[in-house]
């Protein structure tokens, strides 16, 4: 009973297909921390979230026959090993497709998420979810495979190159009322055996009489039980004072290489316990924290930066009749190198370059009034409680529907702050979002905007501003950038107002819609709040259906965001942040 409850509640996470592709970017976690030096700077670490510790994600989204397949796995950078995964990736495909394909039109989905883990830094676990669903998303086959193997050697491993004599007795008596399945899936992930159809978690270390796999000299457990913690940092720093780069987050690990004072490296993520993590010469290395200096990226400087006042050519030479480069668009800022006469020296491209200085401006962007678009249908009454609930990362073709379903089954609305690059794969899902409340942008890719130059940013706004023109016929009005980051450089070029918000669900991490509702509940008064969601998870719109009716229950008006800051008698500024409207 209690097993199968919780199978019910995995199986409402598995179904979350849609892929998180939003560019996390290139980082290397510090979980891996000693391999075979030749493989290690091949692997790959991209877009990791704590269930993806590893691997470069491949996509498969296709139609074949009546089955649409959205099919996500791991590249793990391993020739061996990815060959066998997408062997095996393959293997479920034609499954199915034996089993169910006819001609036709799509009536079946086919999803398969993964997750990947390194466990006692060799061993690799990968878990793939699938769930084979009808169009009416009824379940029809839902299955976890684990696959596990030597990163050492790329070799698979079977239960019985993991474990030893009795070992299943051993499990069981950390089951409580559970009984051990015969074949139970599990994963290694750091120094946990995990059962991942009983989400329990046991310490190796515990069990380590019915293992065969190798703990000793892999990690320093005597050192610390607790896992150390790692933070992305993905920053600059300086060698403070000549020292060495370890193998592993331990002094006792292999000297890699000395590094001299002054050295500046790239380090990816830092640990709770003093080490940090670095690639130098192409391989994975740590070094105590103690020994950097953060060096000051060169950030746009405000005070030499200058800004369009219309649009404006930019030339290689200080004269009208020198090459064109391109043109700065009025409000667009550029860095200024000095000045020539009546030309501005500028950076463009990394390259000097020449704009007439009469079309210039040293102060930043004039803020403008944003006239929003309230729609006719709100019937709002200004005096009562209202609240905006908004929705990121969209749109996704399953999750989003349902939560548009929901506000028009209530005649209420909300804002989605959608990705350019989603709104032109699910235009249809764009515009009924329109139509039921408001889309706002939430960037193209997903970058984090404090990161680009002036120039990706620029390019970032433009094709967003170009999805919202093909898919809606209009530019978006409210940005929301990608984890709520707009220092003076976004806030400046965006030319909209920045709406954060003041209640995070955290529906991204629970996946689980008892814990998003018990997260706003935190929350007292919510009139002229704005409550953050994600529309690309299932959870998070069975959590809006109920609490949609609960609200209106509660006595407030479910509005969208431009009705929240009008009806709370705002006028909307650009480059200013809004978390509310109270
Ligand atoms: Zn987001």
């Amino acid at each position: 009973m209690v097993k199968s409850k919780r199978r019910l509640i995995r199986l409402s996470i598995l179904l979350i297909f849609t892929i998180l592709l939003l560019g996390v970017g290139f980082f290397l976690a510090g979980i891996i921390q000693k391999r075979n030096q030749t493989k290690i700077e091949n692997l790959y670490f991209e877009d990791l979230t704590n269930k993806k510790e590893i691997g470069r994600l491949e996509a498969i989204d296709k139609v074949e026959k009546n089955i649409y397949y959205k099919v996500s796995y791991p590249l793990i950078g391993d020739k061996e090993i990815d060959k066998d995964v997408e062997e095996n990736v393959d293997k479920l495909i034609r499954y199915n497709l034996d089993k169910y394909g006819k001609e036709g039109e799509v009536n079946y989905y086919y999803f398969i998420d993964y997750e990947a883990y390194i466990g006692v830094n060799y061993i690799l676990s990968i878990v793939m979810n699938e769930n084979f669903v009808s169009k009416d998303l009824k379940m029809i086959e839902d299955k976890t495979y684990v696959y596990l193997y030597d990163l050492n050697n790329g070799e698979n491993l079977s239960k019985e190159d993991i474990f030893n004599g009795d070992y299943k007795d051993k499990i069981q008596e950390y089951l409580e009322d559970d009984k051990l399945d015969e074949d139970f899936n599990f994963v290694i992930k750091n120094d946990q055996l995990i059962l991942i159809d009983y989400n329990i978690s046991i310490p190796l270390l515990e069990i380590k009489d019915y293992l065969k796999i190798d703990l000793s000299g892999k990690k320093d457990y005597s050192n610390d039980n607790v896992e150390p913690v790692y933070t992305l940092i993905n920053k600059q720093y300086q060698i403070t004072e000549d020292t060495l780069l370890y193998e592993n987050a331990s002094m006792k690990s292999n000297v890699s290489t000395d590094i001299k004072k002054d050295t500046v490296v790239n380090v990816y993520s830092q640990s709770d316990k003093g080490w940090s993590v670095l690639l130098y010469d192409n391989k994975v290395l740590y070094i105590e924290t103690k020994y950097l200096k953060e060096v000051k990226v060169e950030t746009v400087d405000e005070s030499s930066m200058v800004y369009a006042i219309t649009d404006v050519n930019i030339r290689k030479e200080a004269s009208t009749s020198s090459e064109l480069l391109g043109v700065l668009k009025s409000g667009e800022g550029i860095k200024k190198l000095g000045e020539d006469g009546t030309w501005t020296k500028v950076l463009y491209n990394n390259e000097e370059a020449y704009i007439a200085t009469s079309c210039l401006s040293p102060v930043k962007i004039k803020k403008r009034e944003v006239k929003l678009n309230v729609p006719p249908q709100g019937n709002i009454d200004p005096n009562k409680p209202m609240v905006a609930l908004s929705f990121d990362d969209g749109p996704n073709p399953v999750s989003t529907p349902m939560i548009l379903d929901t506000l028009e089954k209530y005649n209420v609305r909300a804002t989605f702050f959608d990705l350019g690059n989603l709104m032109k794969k699910y235009p249809d899902v764009v515009r009924r979002e329109a139509q039921l409340g408001e889309v706002g942008t939430h960037s193209y890719a997903h970058k984090n905007l404090n990161n680009l130059s002036v120039q990706e940013l620029n390019e970032d706004l433009r094709l967003s501003r170009e999805a919202f023109k093909s898919v809606l016929g209009y530019e978006p009005i409210l940005i929301r950038p990608p984890y709520g980051n707009a220092n003076a450089t976004v806030r400046a070029l965006v030319d909209m107002p920045i709406i954060n918000w003041d209640i995070d669900t955290l529906d991204w991490k629970y996946r689980n819609k008892d814990l998003i509702l018990n997260e706003i509940d935190k929350y007292g008064n919510l009139d002229g709040r704005i409550i953050l969601m994600h529309s690309i998870y299932k959870t998070t719109a069975e959590a809006v259906e109920i609490l949609i009716p609960d609200l209106l229950d509660r006595g407030y008006q479910v509005v969208s965001i431009s009705e929240l800051a009008t009806y709370k008698g705002y006028t909307l500024q650009t480059g200013t942040v809004y978390n509310n409207f109270k």
